[in-house]
């Protein structure tokens, strides 16, 4: 077990180790990545055995959710890192000739990475994937609720990476807290808002960037113009995917009444057709992280209004999933983000009430709309404020690694994934060279004569 007291020690020998310029080098990058993804390759049962224990995810919905997308990110950088590491050259004004400018693409440092449990191995991989490309040494801190799941990336990335290059770290709040008071060059923390706080305010000590990906309600509009069975399906997916643990699953359900009815069965039908009559026999459904999420949840759990599923399984930590109606839009369940397989609807006559019950509310991460309607369309993109918008499906756009990922307000700061990564973990360096050829003069004093040149010059 790490005795906190070598924190500093390990940070330091990080900080030495990017200053030798070893990890700026194309070529160490690329050797770097591809290496992760080799062992990525070669441990993938041992991943996904862990994210069972951890969460009872089955390994078709761990190698798409977690494995898949890191290969994916791997190798979309590494087939992009020469073009994103170019300097470009930007233009320069009249009176700056000759000269040329430049913005240059630099490491940042010694990144901090935070993850959370609910995909404990991607969102503890996929900001390395960035920092790695960047330039820069990295110090990982995976949650400490998915031990498993921790256990297997720090034998991954401690056995086989220098620790003075990149370093898992394990433990919970107090050892995050003790990596939080170094000089880090660059925090990237994915978890609740509450604890993003916490995170900010400590980079604030020391001027650290930081890039949070938080939680937050994320609302799911279904419009009446909509292909029903399949709206259905897609909502089911997105919102029972690893039980509801997802930060960007949709939270509640804004419905057009006249379709309300219809996709209420449409929802029942989906839930049977994908896990049975019972779920808990499913080996495609998991389980909620431990018993502390089973209580809280459990609690929001409204007896009266539940009308599909509502079944708690205490010793197995199982809730199945669940819809309900009627409820007032200020019970709890509305305060916080559900973060669970509990799925509250709410109806709407015209679009814009959907707007405004959105728009009282804190910015979410994501925002579903259902719809064939291009104006409906048009009137969520244009008056909503979201990290992202998906239409006519849940969850995919995480998938598109070409789309920055992120939130904004109390859903977060910053975006990842792909180039956004990349950009995420550099410094863009402005840089301006001039030459000794040719020089006016005009800007040295003494100035008396010059302003009228000044003006007609240069304006
Ligand atoms: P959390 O905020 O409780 O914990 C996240 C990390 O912070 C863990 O590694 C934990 O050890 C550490 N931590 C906990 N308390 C701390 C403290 N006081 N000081 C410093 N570090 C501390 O989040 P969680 O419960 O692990 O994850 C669930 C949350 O994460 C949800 O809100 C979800 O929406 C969000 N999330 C967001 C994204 C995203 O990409 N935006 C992805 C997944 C999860």
């Amino acid at each position: 077990m790490l005795k906190t007291g070598n924190i500093p020690t390990i940070f330091k020998k990080q900080d030495q180790y990017f200053l030798s310029g070893n990890t700026q080098k194309i070529e160490f990058r690329q050797q770097k990545l591809k290496q992760l993804k080799q062992l990525i390759i070669e441990k993938e049962s041992e991943i996904a055995e862990a994210l069972n224990k951890d969460l009872g995810k089955c390994h078709f919905e761990s190698y798409l959710s977690e494995i898949r997308i890191i290969k994916k990110d791997i190798d979309n950088t590494i087939n992009n890192l020469k073009k994103w590491i170019k300097p470009r050259y930007v233009s320069t004004p009249i009176e700056q000739f000759p000269a040329t400018a430049l913005i240059q693409p630099q490491p940042k440092g010694v990144i901090l990475i935070i993850s959370p449990w609910n995909y404990p191995f991607s969102l503890a991989i996929m900001p390395l994937i960035g920092a790695i490309a960047a330039g820069n040494c990295a110090i990982i801190k995976p949650s400490e609720l998915t031990p498993n799941t921790s256990k297997v990336i720090a034998k991954i990335i401690n056995n086989y990476f220098d620790d003075n290059y990149i370093k898992v770290i394990e433990g919970g709040k107090d050892i995050s807290q003790k990596l939080l008071k170094e000089n880090f060059d660059h925090i990237f923390f994915t978890g609740s808002s509450s604890i993003g706080k916490i995170v900010m305010e400590a980079a604030a000590k020391h001027l650290t960037p930081v890039t949070l990906e938080l939680g937050g309600k994320s609302p799911c509009i279904v419009d009446k113009n909509i292909n029903v069975k399949e709206t259905a399906k897609r909502i089911v997916w997105g919102k029972f995917l690893n039980a509801g643990q997802s930060c960007i699953a949709p939270d509640y359900l804004l419905v057009n009444q006249p379709i309300k009815s219809q996709l209420l069965e449409g929802i029942k039908e989906a839930i049977k057709t994908f896990y049975g009559e019972e779920p808990f026999h499913s080996p495609d459904y998991g389980r909620i992280i431990n018993e502390y999420h089973f209580k809280r949840l459990s609690a929001l759990l409204p007896q009266d209004n539940i009308i599909v599923g509502g079944q708690l399984i205490p010793q197995e930590n199982y809730i199945s999933p669940t819809v309900i109606d009627h409820i007032s839009p200020n019970s709890p369940i509305m305060e916080d983000e559900i973060f669970g397989p509990i799925l509250p609807i709410f109806d709407y006559s015209e679009i814009e009430e959907a707007i405004a019950f959105i728009n009282q509310r804190p910015k979410p991460l994501a925002i579903y709309l259902f719809s064939n309607d291009k104006k409906q369309q048009k009137k969520i993109l244009e008056n909503t404020r979201s990290g992202s918008v998906g239409i006519n499906d849940t969850v995919m756009q995480y998938g598109v690694l070409s789309l920055p990922f992120g939130g904004v307000g109390n859903s977060g700061m910053g975006a990842y994934h792909g180039k956004a990564s990349f950009d995420t973990f550099s410094h863009y360096k402005s840089v301006l060279k001039r030459s000794f050829w040719f020089e006016t003069n005009l800007r040295f004093p003494p100035y008396q004569g010059k302003l009228k040149w000044v003006k007609r010059l240069l304006g």
